[in-house]
């Protein structure tokens, strides 16, 4: 049985721009940028340093605490270890190194083609060690959620429902390699022994929804759950209400509710480090908008940089307005092709003049409109009047903190006010003050 969340929009997808292409492999980079930075939590301090020789696969960061290793997604020369612009905007620590382009591999990780004698902390192990994050964006360490969700969940999910607009990576996935992501939710299923395992995915994935149902068919106790498309289905607490109608209350985790999410992709990178014994060298990366000549999806070496993908697309339109890291709702405008794919990076997203939606002088008509889209039941327009205030206070009352940085609300605003951008900073201002 499926069940509504509250809100959500239905803007134009955009995904027929790269949902037809096929994925392009093997690309060369000259070299590659690897951020320390590629996850939530403590960076990862450099192992190697200038002039060092490195393998492919070979780990090259690492640190204590809630962080997870980042490896070469090359063979060469470290040529730099130095502070490079990130995807976020801000400049880290970075590993740069020269592709000597013979693609020799580091084989510290040991393969389990046979992965059921494996205990527990064996597979969070090497979960951690092939430096696996939450690769929908969220990059939260893996080995993490894994640990905290033993023997507190009877629910897993797999999200493949990649709501927001223009982006296909999970669904060329799905589409090239269904049994990563099934092999992935059976090695997870072996640790944490739900009684649901679902993968869910929205309906507009018509051609990946018929190869899954074709292999789902032959595999015992994963069920398929196909979602009506909405936005932003994709947002954990809206999809754990979507597959189960359980709702996880302010401030709690899915797992109060019994339940656990994991992206597609970050199964698939589970089964490549459990039964391949590969770490995250690559994730796959949609180029795709209005502003590029010839929108595509690649299998990326972590590393490789924006200019370098535009680039391999056809190059930017002579109208192109903004560059974004990640989709048109949540992802982070860039000054300039400078930075380099993370692990988190799902997109490139080029938009046109076309799709400039801004406007000089917002203003607020008090139509209500995103009372009615904000799937966290907030009052956008009250925690913009408070923020623009500097009332914490207010901020605090009205949950800003609730706040899951969507964009329904900005979407649906006929002001045109930068209400996300708004709630960033009241979330910081909230925040100071509870440190304070
Ligand atoms: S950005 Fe925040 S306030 Fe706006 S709709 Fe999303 S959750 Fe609600
Ligand atoms: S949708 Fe925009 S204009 Fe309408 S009440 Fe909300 S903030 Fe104001």
């Amino acid at each position: 049985m499926k069940h509504l969340f509250f809100g959500g929009i239905h803007p134009n997808d955009r995904k027929e721009l790269s949902a037809g292409s096929d994925l392009v492999a093997d690309l060369k980079p000259a070299q590659v940028t690897i951020s320390m930075s590629q996850h939530i939590g403590v960076p990862c301090q450099p192992l190697v340093a200038v002039g060092d020789l490195v393998k492919k696969g070979q780990k090259i960061g690492d640190g204590e605490g809630l962080c997870v290793p980042v490896h070469a997604s090359v063979s060469g020369k470290v040529i730099a270890v130095e502070k490079r612009r990130h995807p976020g905007g801000n400049e880290v620590m970075a590993v740069v190194i020269e592709n000597d382009y013979q693609d020799t591999q580091d084989t510290t990780m040991v393969p389990y083609g046979d992965y059921s004698n494996l205990e527990n902390d064996e597979i969070i192990s090497i979960i951690r060690e092939a430096g696996i994050v939450g690769m929908g964006g969220a990059t939260f360490s893996t080995n993490i959620k894994v640990s905290s969700s033993e023997n507190k969940v009877d629910t897993v999910i797999a999200n493949a429902c990649e709501c927001e607009p223009y982006i296909t990576a999970d669904d060329v996935l799905l589409r090239t390699h269904p049994e990563h992501v099934l092999e992935g939710m059976k090695i997870i299923r072996q640790v944490l022994k739900p009684e649901r395992m679902v993968l869910a995915v929205e309906d507009n994935k018509k051609d990946a929804i018929k190869i899954l149902k074709d292999k789902i068919d032959k595999e015992e106790g994963i069920e398929l759950s196909v979602l009506p498309t909405r936005y932003p289905q994709g947002a954990e607490k809206q999809l754990i209400q979507a597959v189960t109608g359980r709702e996880v209350e302010s401030g709690q985790l899915p797992a109060s509710v019994g339940c656990a999410v994991f992206n597609a992709a970050t199964f698939a990178a589970v089964y490549k480090a459990v039964c391949l014994g590969q770490p995250v060298t690559e994730r796959i990366v949609t180029v795709t908008g209005e502003g590029v000549k010839n929108p595509g999806n690649y299998a990326a070496p972590i590393g490789i940089s924006f200019a370098e993908l535009v680039d391999k697309s056809g190059g930017l339109t002579d109208d192109v307005w903004k560059v974004i890291s990640g989709g048109p709702m949540m992802g982070t405008a860039q000054k300039d092709l400078e930075a380099s794919i993370v692990k988190g990076t799902n997109s490139i997203l080029c938009l046109s003049q076309a799709q400039n939606g801004e406007t000089e002088n917002p203003v607020c008509i008090r139509c209500g409109k995103c009372l009615t889209v904000c799937p966290m039941r907030l009052e956008p327009l009250y925690m913009y009047c408070y923020e623009k205030a500097e009332d914490v206070a207010g901020l605090e009352q009205k949950h800003v903190l609730d706040c899951i940085e969507c964009g329904c609300c900005a979407y649906a605003c006929p002001g045109k006010l930068p209400l996300v951008e708004s709630f960033r900073n009241g979330k910081r201002m909230v925040r100071e003050g509870q440190n304070k």
